[in-house]
């Protein structure tokens, strides 16, 4: 068999794996709130609260979507006109046309195009922020995180664009094999290490303070039977008035981590119903599966570029011979965003379902709907999030159940507990 046949093997092989992980991991079974309940939930919302949220939401739609065909626009002019490639060649110039030279700073400058010409949307999206006091940081706080993350890309980019190349130049026929395998492994990688290496270059993070908060969330968390060694608070308000929570790592980096504006804005019983939900998480291993479902995709990507890489057609757009030389990055990316914005919907739908997992737990957990409403209803107002966004939004983008599905949850779970 060619490399091509066991490519198309491979690839089918990833797919039907990462459909099964899918099957099997993901709470598919789980239906959502009747909508009648959600309405009720909606109705039951400061009116005020419900139009400002509205409106902020209205002010950001049109610069998200200009980023989003923004970004397309450009990865695709850069792909499929030879103007990528020449990009490449122009970085790799002062070095003697030197592979490693195209490879690392050619694949950055690239980035940097894109993210270049994107830079005006994002810095709108700020002046909005700041318009609605969401955010809490001047320009120049905004510059020096949009520099650090430039150099955190940087860093782990010129990493991964010299590994892949190198792979491309030792196995000429095989590389996608072997790239394949070094996605999957970079992906479990940066599950353990951004949450010590990377999160820090944004955020300080401290152990909660002793107090009967932190008293009750360790037990609860005991109770709960997931070994959590600390809960961090990150100093969130350094940028943002915005309240959340989260977990993230593996393992020995598993951390969880509240805001210091939850801390701040939200009762005690608030806060532990949020730690609740993220308990959920822990146990229910997400960041694992969304780990595993990662590795598995990265690895099918790489296939699957291959495979479309050796399609005539999109080769000569780019003016390149070959999808595994440094000219075709540019390609390699056009095809990735294309993707990316395409399985946009399927990855908000698994995230949804995810999110309304870790609901029911905290909701088990705790057994206290009230303040799991409360909660939701305080994530609604700080956040300034819509509780009931438009449903092609939603569809598209929503990574969280609607605040209305939330609180009618928790009326549902109220209701079923009272029986
Ligand atoms: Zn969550």
């Amino acid at each position: 068999m060619t490399p091509r046949g066991w490519a198309l093997l491979t690839l089918a092989g990833l797919l039907a794996a990462l459909v099964v992980a899918a099957a099997l991991l993901v709470p598919w079974h789980r239906p959502p709130a009747p909508r009648a309940d959600q309405l009720a939930a909606l109705r039951d919302l400061p009116a005020e609260q419900v139009a400002r949220s509205r409106e902020f939401r209205a002010a950001l739609r049109p610069g998200g979507w200009a980023g989003l065909a923004l970004g397309l626009l450009v990865a695709l002019v850069l792909g499929l006109t030879p103007l990528g490639a020449r990009l490449v060649e122009l970085a790799g110039r002062p070095f003697g046309d030197h592979w490693a030279a195209r490879a690392a700073l050619g694949g950055l400058a690239v980035l940097l195009v894109a993210d270049l010409l994107t830079l005006p949307v994002a810095a709108w999206r700020q002046t909005i922020l700041t318009r609605y006091g969401l955010s809490t940081q001047g320009w120049a706080g905004w510059a020096v995180d949009l520099l650090k993350s430039y150099a955190v890309s940087a860093v782990i980019g010129a990493v991964v664009l010299l590994g892949f190349y190198a792979v491309t130049r030792l196995a000429p026929r095989w590389w996608w094999a072997l790239g394949a395998a070094g996605a999957a492994g970079l992906v479990v990688l940066l599950s353990f290490v951004l949450p010590v290496l990377v999160e820090p270059v944004f955020n300080r993070f401290t152990p909660m303070e002793q107090g009967p908060l932190r008293t009750e969330l360790m037990a609860m968390a005991a109770r709960d039977g997931v070994p959590v060694r600390d809960v961090l608070v990150a100093d969130a308000s350094r940028r943002t008035r915005a309240v959340n929570a989260y977990v993230s790592g593996l393992g020995p980096t598993r951390r969880v981590v509240v805001y210091d504006t939850l801390l701040r804005e939200a009762t005690p019983d608030e806060v532990t119903s949020v730690v609740a939900h993220e308990l959920g998480h822990a146990r229910d291993r997400d960041v694992a599966t969304g780990t595993l479902t990662g590795a598995l995709g990265a690895a099918a990507a790489v296939v699957a570029l291959y495979l479309l890489g050796s399609a005539g057609p999109l080769l000569r757009l780019a003016g390149v011979e070959d999808i595994a030389e440094p000219r075709a990055f540019p390609l390699l990316i056009a095809l990735v965003t294309a993707v990316g914005l395409v399985t946009a919907p399927a990855q908000a739908l698994v995230s949804r379902r995810v999110e309304a997992r870790a609901d029911a737990h905290a909701l088990a957990l705790t057994g206290d709907p009230a303040t799991f409403e409360a909660m939701q209803r305080r994530l609604a107002g700080v956040n300034l999030a819509d509780p009931d966004p438009p449903r092609w939004e939603y569809l598209y983008s929503a990574s969280h159940p609607s605040t209305v599905e939330r609180m009618a949850a928790a009326r549902a779970y109220a209701r079923e507990a009272g029986r």
